[in-house]
């Protein structure tokens, strides 16, 4: 129920917010898959960490499993946007799915540059949070010779066996407050390491955050759409508060509070990558519901952004 007196007034919407071309990209390869070879389709973890994208691409006949024993033979199977080890991959083409790889391609190319060092040598220093499925897989291009570390203690604990060829990579849904840290620590270390060309945070992290941060200080309030196994989507919340703004993630419209508005004027508003616009427009008529009386965007960068799908998707492309 609404306040009985709001004093809430304008949604800020943060620019840039929602959806990233790996996750545009993820999403549409399954339902092109459901389209093409009809369901159901097997995905591999949930495609990417939202409820509502997960639920909708279920009603669509998509069937999502963690252990390739639960995949029939002949299925179809769809790699998450995550991505996935090197035995994970082994695996499936050993059983002979019909495998569409949803990976963001920006996260095949920390794969790629992490296959590309091993051979000449190096041993990483992987910078990520421990059981995030991204990270299994980062970790998974490899046999051994990759030490994930998750904070600045941790780097102080890891022991490579040699520092004269290191390199670091990181998780691709991090804090970039929080990375940099952490890579300053590793750089102290070991002052030899070896840092990407271009960091690895990828830019719709960078962005989303950068307008957190231009949002937070203008509103009383953030709430950020987002799933709770969403990484970036936590990260822009912990942001806000950080920021000294009172800051709430949400994965539905149902789950705000009335409580959480009382006395705030003020409300800014975003959404992690994976989170749907359909999701922040509910969001927007429950505060409106509450009280607001406008929406204005903030000035923020335009993300044009577009990867190719697979061969065999594409809609231009027999197969
Ligand atoms: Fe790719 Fe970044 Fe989107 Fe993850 S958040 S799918 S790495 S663009």
């Amino acid at each position: 129920t609404a306040p009985v007196v709001s004093t809430l007034s304008e949604i800020t919407l943060a620019e840039p917010r929602g959806f990233c071309a790996g996750v545009d990209r993820a999403i549409e390869i399954v339902e092109r898959a459901l389209q093409k070879f009809g369901a159901p389709i097997y995905v591999r973890h949930e495609i990417v960490h939202n409820t509502y994208v997960v639920n909708d691409l279920k009603q669509k006949g998509a069937i999502f499993i963690e252990e390739l024993d639960d995949v029939p033979p002949g299925a179809t199977l769809v790699f998450s946007a995550h991505g996935v080890s090197r035995a994970v991959q082994d695996e499936a083409r050993a059983r002979g799915f019909s495998i569409f790889d949803a990976t963001c391609p920006l996260v095949t190319k920390v794969h790629v540059e992490v296959a590309k060092l091993a051979k000449e040598g190096y041993e990483f220093i992987m910078i990520g949070h421990k059981g995030h499925p991204e990270v299994e897989g980062t970790m998974g291009q490899l046999d051994s010779g990759i030490h994930l570390v998750e904070d600045v203690a941790d780097v102080a604990r890891v022991q490579p066996l040699q520092t004269d060829k290191l390199a670091v990579v990181t998780q691709t849904t991090l804090s970039v407050d929080d990375a940099a840290e952490i890579a300053e620590a590793v750089r102290q270390r070991f002052p030899k390491v070896r840092e990407p060309k271009q960091q690895d945070i990828c830019y719709a992290t960078q962005n989303r955050q950068d307008a957190v941060k231009v949002l937070s200080p203008q509103v009383d309030i953030v709430i950020v759409v987002g799933s709770p196994t969403s990484s970036n989507s936590n990260r822009l919340r912990e942001l806000a508060q950080k920021l000294g703004t009172e800051s709430h993630m949400v994965d539905s419209a149902d789950e705000l509070q009335a409580a959480w508005f009382e006395g705030k004027s003020r409300v800014g508003l975003t959404a992690g990558a994976s989170a749907p616009e359909v999701l922040v427009n509910q969001v927007i008529e429950r505060i409106r519901a509450f009280g607001a009386v406008s929406v204005r965007k903030m000035n923020g960068i335009e993300e044009t952004l577009k990867f190719p799908l697979p061969k065999g998707l594409r809609l231009d492309t027999p197969t």
